[in-house]
């Protein structure tokens, strides 16, 4: 087996069933990528809009690319044609932007809300009572090309593991708090990564983002 595939079945290993694992390839070439496929694996995400579009150009068709990076409006059509899921949709113009494009590809595509729970300024997506104050407006009644379906979100990077915990039951309240309002295809509460998704697991986790655990370390430098 290679490296790729011991560390994928290695994973797969301790995952629960009912949890989708999400490699994620960004930076890495497409031949490694090629080495998780022929795997078994099949959803891949990446943060980049053009690379993802280049990858999805040399990989197999039945790829599913999830789109996990901050996406600005203007690269959308990059991988509008073809992406499975935006799982970085953080603010009500990119949410526009997006079924305008979905629109023109006669697609229907999957979002996940993004939410700030970490502690660093820095990590993106909606605060808790913006999004809540949003969703009462009700703009999705009229977005028929997009499919809400749930939330995604980014612990805290520290090796305090209650604070993680306290970020994950935050991200799984606001995921049951909106379920209601979004019905039946609202089942997806994306979090965990590498170095925290068994804990992300534990805390209600049904799709779990690991990428250097599988690939190795990502240099940026390239
Ligand atoms: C890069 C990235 C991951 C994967 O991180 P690893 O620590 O390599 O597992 C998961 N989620 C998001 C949003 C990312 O940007």
């Amino acid at each position: 087996m290679s490296e790729i595939a011991t560390h994928l079945a290695h994973i797969r290993e301790t995952l629960p069933a009912g949890v989708t694992l999400v490699a994620v390839s960004k930076t890495h070439p497409a031949e490694m990528i090629r080495e998780a496929y022929e795997a078994g694996q099949r959803i891949f995400g990446e943060s980049r809009p053009q690379e993802l579009r280049e990858k999805y150009e040399t990989l197999p068709r039945d790829v599913e690319w999830h789109m996990i990076g901050h996406l600005q409006t203007n690269k959308i059509k990059y991988i509008a044609p073809f992406v499975a899921m935006i799982q970085s949709v953080d603010s009500a113009r990119l949410v526009e932007a997006i079924q305008k494009e979905a629109a023109k590809c006669g697609r229907v595509i999957d979002i996940l809300l993004e939410i700030h729970v970490a502690a660093e300024e820095t990590k993106t997506g909606w605060d808790p009572a913006e999004l809540h104050d949003y969703l009462a407006t009700n703009p999705f009644a009229a977005l028929p090309n997009l499919r809400v379906r749930g939330v995604m979100g980014i612990a805290t990077n520290t090796d305090d593991e209650a604070v993680i915990r306290r970020d994950f039951d935050a991200l799984r309240h606001c995921f049951e708090e909106l379920r209601p309002h979004f019905g039946e295809a609202f089942d997806t509460l994306s979090m965990g990564m590498s170095h925290d998704y068994r804990l992300a697991v534990a805390c209600g986790s049904t799709m779990v983002r690991v990428g250097s655990s599988i690939f190795g370390e990502r240099d940026y430098s390239k």
